[in-house]
């Protein structure tokens, strides 16, 4: 049900990544308006994301006395994964995984803007504060007013400075050790060195894509041919990885994503 009010709410995203949580401290610190932190949990987070958002959600609630509001989206990666297909040209067809090589995220609307979208419906008038720094003002987008940018526009904060501020207050993203960026777990734009640590550090994780892999392809209603990277199997890349790590240097693999991954919502 709608909140009858003339009065503006005031919604920050967190995503657990630097630029988010720096910007919430940042806005509680300096006594800004925020009625809710809101974090879209996607269901299919690595695991040290939640022990660390319950450790920043426990920091906020001693310092400001504010929760992080959970969402969650209406169904699961496996459900997107394996849903059949009821319309269009592929009906009766399985939708597979997600296309590394497809210009946007199709589950980042299911798993994070569609419950945003609901949670929001509540409000007559609302804001949401968006944690993008100075280093990428071109991901702004200026055109839709209900989006503030306080990172860029009243803290003046870049990724490294962030980054700097979350390590001298003792807050800083133990995924940190290993990516460059936060998101989901299964992330299919992830950049080559992304998929090497989770190869390396994360075992459980990579099986899990191995999995998933032969599993869609084994479905003879799958459309196409599925792989987590354009054209190259798990199997493809930890041959890589194997000579990586046995031989060093050999292979430097690039850090870039594909896409906006893993994404800052
Ligand atoms: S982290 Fe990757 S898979 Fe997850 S919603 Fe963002 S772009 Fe999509």
């Amino acid at each position: 049900m709608k909140q009858k009010t003339n009065r503006t709410t005031y919604i920050a995203t967190i995503s657990g990544g630097k630029d988010s949580v720096t910007m919430c401290d940042l806005l509680l610190k300096h006594g800004h308006r925020v009625d809710y932190i809101v974090f879209n949990d996607t269901l299919d987070e690595f695991e040290e994301m939640y022990t660390y958002l319950d450790k920043v959600e426990a920091y906020f609630k001693r310092k400001y006395n504010k929760e992080i509001t959970r969402l969650k989206p209406s169904k699961r990666y496996d459900a997107y994964i394996f849903n059949i297909k009821k319309s269009g040209d592929n009906i009766g067809l399985v939708s597979g995984l997600p296309n590394p090589s497809q210009g946007f995220c199709e589950w980042r609307g299911y798993a994070k803007r569609d419950p945003l979208a609901k949670f929001t419906k509540q409000f007559d008038n609302y804001r949401v504060y968006m944690g993008i720094t100075t280093s990428e003002p071109h991901r702004a987008n200026r055109e839709d007013e209900k989006f503030i940018y306080p990172l860029i526009d009243t803290f003046r904060m870049s990724e490294e400075d962030c980054q700097q501020y979350l390590i001298s207050n003792d807050m800083e993203n133990p995924l940190y050790r290993h990516f460059n960026r936060t998101g989901c777990r299964k992330c299919h734009y992830q950049s080559d060195r992304d998929y090497f640590n989770i190869w390396k550090h994360y075992p459980s994780v990579w099986d899990e894509f191995k999995s998933y892999e032969s599993k869609v392809n084994a479905l003879p209603n799958a459309i196409g041919k599925h792989w987590f990277k354009n054209y190259r199997s798990c199997s493809d890349m930890e041959k890589e990885f194997i000579a990586s790590d046995t031989q060093g240097s050999l292979f430097d693999f690039s850090d870039e994503p594909l896409k906006d991954c893993f994404c800052k919502v």
